[in-house]
Formats: structure tokens, C-alpha cells, sequence
């Protein structure tokens, strides 16, 4: 049963082809490195018991290792790539085999120790190779059955009589232990894989949790996530309202007003930087955080910002919804003194924004800093120092 279990299933369940697979073929290429890296060691360093199939391993190692590095960086089709990796771990996996069977059929009795040991270091990572690049179960148990089996035959050669490899149990040890490295690499990449899948879980949950699902701008928790970004830098708050929502609803019906929404959000985001974002703040009203840094005025900067996103919206087509169809919208702006003042300059936008829709819509107004003209609760609890920063501010 357990036998069984160990030849029979898969290897490799199916991995997304960017994931596992792309380790595979670092792991190939590193592999090639690491061969020919220590083949042409041994040659500069005068090791002179080569067998002349030798030859043509060095020479497809030197050659694929550097190109292979090449097309990696050069960004080659990710697909392209496995196909790439595939053959080479396959071209990889028979020449290893040929050398093993080669070393234990015609041993040389000087350098059997280094080749044999060599050929063992080999295996674990050829079969870590072929795991990550999907090789199937019968290529990597052709591998382990040949590995094992070699010794078995061959262990009681007159060259090997004197060395600890005249004992044919070293075939079952090897097949043995390589079944362990085989079980192990399996489990380690299921856990890998479930690694992933968790991540990309909680990475979709992330923005799923902190965008809105109409108009994929931020939402409330999403912009909460920003503050640190706030405190750092000088930034401007434009609380958005879409004017007569309510009565284009009416005349248009819902599913209008929502396609509405989605439009007004695309355009605004298509008007701002990518340093600023866009937070659907509830309903039809959206905040705008702008920032501000390097403005040398940065008051009349986010006034003339607020113009010019008013000026979109009112020349938004919106034709493909319902013919006839124009919306406008008010903003209410403040500038933020400080990151433990921003709940206070939503406040003070939204003081803005009711000034804006008095004086007649489609327009921006800024709150006065008066403290006892605001009704906001927030302001009234800032601190003075606080107050004087961006009265300055305000100018
Ligand atoms: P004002 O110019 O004073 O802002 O008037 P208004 O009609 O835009 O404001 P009011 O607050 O009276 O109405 C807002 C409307 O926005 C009411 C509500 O049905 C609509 N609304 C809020 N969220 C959505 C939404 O997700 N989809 C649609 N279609 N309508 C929404
Ligand atoms: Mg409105
Ligand atoms: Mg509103």
C-alpha cells in the first residue's frame, strides 16, 4: 500500500503555470550553472578522469547555462520558458543516467569515488528539477528505478572489489532514500502551493474589503489605510457631491444612476494623479485626497484642482446611458494641517460642501476656519495651536 502510494500518484498536482513552474525554471537554470560551474572546475583544476560522453555535457552545460540567463532576463514568453526548461531538464536527466550507468559499467578505479558521489549529489537535485518543471511520475521513477538498479547490476565488478560499492544493497539504500526525497519535495511543494493559494485569498480579500464594488474606488476602511500616508505629506480633502442625484434617479431610474456613478468615478480617477485617491465616501459623494507636496500654493492648487474635476463631470458624455443626460456636481475643499486634523478637514470639506450647494451648485467653496461659524462637532474639539496652523493655511 504504501509502495503503491509511493510509485503511483502524482507527483506534482497541477500548479499554476506562473507559480511553481516559474521556480522550476530558476531552479533549472540554476542547476545548469551549478553543473557546468563544477564540470569546468574540474577541468581547470586538472582532474583527468573523463570519459569522453564527458564532452558534449560540458559542452551543452557551458552553452545553455549562460543562454538560458540570457532569455531569462530578456523576459522570454513565460510558456516558452517551461517549454525551454522541459527540454533541457529532459536532455539533463538521460545524459545523467548514460554517466551513471556509464560509471558503474566502466569504472575507472582512480576516480570512481568522486564520480559516484557526484552522480548521488546529482539526483536530488534532478529530481527537484523535473518535480518543479511537471515532469511526470513515470519520468521521475524511470530516473530513481535507474539510479537504483545500476548498482545492483554492476556492484560486483572486478575494478569496484576493494571500495564500499561492491555491495548491491546500495541500489535498494539509494531507491530507498530518493523515495523519501521525492515524498518530501511532494510535500513541500503542496505546501507551497496552499501557501499561495492563501495569499492570493487574502490579497483578493484586501481589496475587496477596501474598494467599492460599483465604482472600484476606495472605500471608508480603504482611505482609513492611507493616513500614514496623510501625516507625511501636505494634502487637500475635496468632498464631492453629485448635484440632483435624487431627481436623475427618478427620471432615469436606478440601474441609470448607478451606470452614472461608475462613469463620474472612472473620469475622476482618469483626472487624478496617481499620488492622489479616489474614496466613494457613501451615496453619490466621493472624497478626493490630493496631494499636495512640492505646491508652493497649495490652497489656490486644490481650488483650481476642484474647478477643473467639476469642469469633467459637467462635460461628461453620458449619451450611452440616456440621451439628453448631464450631470454637474458641488465640492466642498480644505487643506490638511496634519494627520490627527484629517477627520476634522472632512468636516470642514463637507462645511464647504453645504456653502456650495447653497450658493447654487456646480461649484467649489471653501469653509470658513471661523470656529464658532462651523457646527462641526470635530473642529470644535481641535486644539488651538491646531486651529492657528490652518488659518495660516487658509490664509
Ligand atoms: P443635492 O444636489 O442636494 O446633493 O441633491 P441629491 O438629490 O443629489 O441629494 P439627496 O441626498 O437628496 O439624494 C441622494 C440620492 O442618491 C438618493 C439615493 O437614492 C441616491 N443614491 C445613493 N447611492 C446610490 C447608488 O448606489 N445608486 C444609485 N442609483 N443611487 C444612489
Ligand atoms: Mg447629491
Ligand atoms: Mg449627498
Amino acid at each position: 500500500m504504501v509502495l503503491k502510494r509511493l510509485f503511483n500518484h502524482s507527483l506534482v498536482p497541477r500548479f499554476g503555470k506562473d507559480s511553481i513552474e516559474s521556480l522550476g525554471d530558476q531552479y533549472t537554470g540554476l542547476l545548469c550553472l551549478l553543473a557546468s560551474g563544477t564540470h569546468l572546475l574540474m577541468v581547470a583544476t586538472g582532474f583527468n578522469g573523463w570519459e569522453r560522453q564527458e564532452i558534449w555535457e560540458i559542452i551543452f552545460l557551458t552553452i545553455t547555462a549562460p543562454c538560458y540567463l540570457i532569455w531569462r532576463f530578456q523576459g522570454l514568453d513565460p510558456a516558452q520558458h517551461l517549454r525551454l526548461s522541459r527540454r533541457i531538464c529532459t536532455v539533463l536527466t538521460l545524459s545523467s543516467c548514460i554517466r551513471w550507468l556509464a560509471i558503474w559499467a566502466f569504472p575507472y578505479p582512480e576516480t570512481t569515488y568522486i564520480n559516484i558521489v557526484s552522480g548521488l549529489l546529482y539526483l536530488p537535485l534532478l529530481l527537484g528539477c523535473l518535480v518543479l518543471v511537471g515532469g511526470n511520475k513515470t519520468t521521475i521513477n524511470l530516473l530513481i528505478g535507474c539510479y537504483s538498479i545500476t548498482p545492483i547490476v554492476f556492484s560486483q565488478q572486478q575494478a569496484l572489489q576493494s571500495t564500499p560499492f561492491a555491495d548491491w544493497r546500495l541500489g535498494p539504500s539509494i531507491a530507498a532514500a530518493y523515495l523519501v526525497v521525492k515524498q518530501l519535495l511532494r510535500s513541500v511543494l503542496a505546501l507551497n502551493q496552499n501557501v499561495q493559494k492563501l495569499s492570493i485569498n487574502n490579497s483578493e480579500l484586501e481589496k475587496s474589503s477596501t474598494t467599492d464594488p460599483l465604482t472600484n474606488a476606495l472605500n471608508r476602511r480603504g482611505l482609513e489605510r492611507l493616513t500614514s500616508v496623510i501625516a507625511e505629506t501636505r494634502s487637500g480633502v475635496i468632498m464631492l457631491d453629485i448635484d440632483h442625484f435624487k431627481r436623475l434617479n427618478d427620471k432615469h431610474g436606478h440601474i441609470a444612476g448607478d451606470k452614472v456613478l461608475t462613469s463620474i468615478s472612472q473620469c475622476l480617477q482618469s483626472s487624478i494623479r496617481n499620488q492622489d485617491a479616489l474614496c466613494r465616501w457613501g451615496g453619490e459623494e466621493f472624497l478626493i485626497l490630493i496631494d499636495l507636496s512640492g505646491c508652493k500654493n497649495p490652497r489656490v492648487a486644490l481650488h483650481r484642482i476642484g474647478n477643473s474635476l467639476l469642469k469633467s463631470i459637467r462635460e461628461l458624455d453620458l449619451s450611452d446611458i440616456s440621451q439628453e443626460l448631464s450631470v454637474t456636481a458641488s465640492a466642498g475643499i480644505c487643506l490638511v494641517a496634519s494627520d490627527d486634523s484629517f477627520q476634522a478637514s472632512i468636516d470642514l470639506a463637507d462645511q464647504g460642501l453645504l456653502q456650495a450647494k447653497r450658493r447654487g451648485r456646480d461649484q467649489v467653496a471653501t469653509a470658513q476656519w471661523d470656529i464658532n461659524a462651523t457646527s462641526g462637532q470635530n473642529v470644535a474639539e481641535l486644539k488651538p495651536q491646531l486651529i492657528e496652523d490652518r488659518a495660516s493655511l487658509e490664509g
